[in-house]
């Protein structure tokens, strides 16, 4: 890799926050082009190179053109980054792999619907091999800012193994199964601080699941001792992580 690797930002479908989240680093963007060059970053930039070392890629690959798109990215980048959660589990772009294609494709292009190819969605690494994942829904400018420096020191990105649940206690939030409430932490990847549940919601799962989460106690608090539909849980482990498989 050059002394100053080149870095370069795409996006499939998704909604861009997680660039966005990048070019709101403001100043301390201003560090990190200290040991860059971006080639690419259509939310900030004109300028427009194939020639990079690093590939951040938002969203999710939901057309067929998008496969030819993302492979021609990988063949270019030494490195490929899967940006949030469109990219790295699908996200909710992968509702649509639940509902009749006819359906999505009248709301989303009405009557302009047959001239757009569709395929079910997936995450990057359904398509082509990934090197490291920045997780969330948008991900977290920090944790953007600590891959991206271990990734040009060589070191393989750490990343959180144990679930939300740690975060949550640790900031003191009373747990949504006390209030009657179902929440996805139990069995996600941290790394967010709880966000969600100190702000007053639940989890959704963004950050998708947590390596080894054990999905039948999951089920047990969630239905069995929780008292949720299978129905209401299904509805919203596919909010997130439709493209898993997890049997809940
Ligand atoms: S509220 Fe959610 S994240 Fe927090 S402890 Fe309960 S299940 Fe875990
Ligand atoms: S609490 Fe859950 S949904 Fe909210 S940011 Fe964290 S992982 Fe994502």
């Amino acid at each position: 890799m050059a002394s100053k690797p080149r870095i370069a930002f795409f996006d499939f479908a998704g909604c861009e926050g997680d660039q966005l989240q990048v070019a709101n680093l403001e100043e301390r963007l201003l560090d990190l082009l200290e040991h860059v060059e971006v080639v690419n970053f259509r939310e900030v930039m004109t300028e427009r190179s194939d020639d990079y070392d690093i590939a951040f890629v938002e969203g999710s690959i939901t057309t067929p053109a998008d496969i030819d798109r993302i492979k021609g990215i990988r063949k270019r980048a030494k490195i490929l980054v899967a940006l949030g959660a469109c990219a790295t589990i699908g996200g909710v772009n992968c509702m649509k792999n639940f509902m009749d294609e006819s359906v999505y494709r009248t709301h989303v292009y009405g009557p302009m619907a047959r001239a757009y190819e569709t395929i079910p969605a997936r995450p990057v690494s359904a398509v082509v091999p990934v090197d490291a994942e920045i997780h969330g829904c948008p991900i977290d400018k920090e944790e953007f800012l600590r891959v991206t420096k271990e990734l040009l020191l060589g070191r393989t990105p750490w990343l959180p193994d144990y679930p939300v649940c740690m975060e949550c206690k640790a900031a003191g939030n009373i747990c949504r199964y006390e209030l009657g409430r179902p929440c996805l932490g139990i069995i996600t990847r941290a790394g967010c601080g709880a966000v969600c549940v100190t702000e007053g919601a639940h989890c959704w799962g963004c950050r998708g699941l947590a390596p080894h989460a054990n999905l039948d106690a999951a089920k047990y608090v969630m239905i069995d001792r929780g008292g949720f539909s299978r129905r209401q849980v299904q509805d919203l482990l596919r909010f997130y992580n439709g493209y898993t498989s997890a049997p809940l």
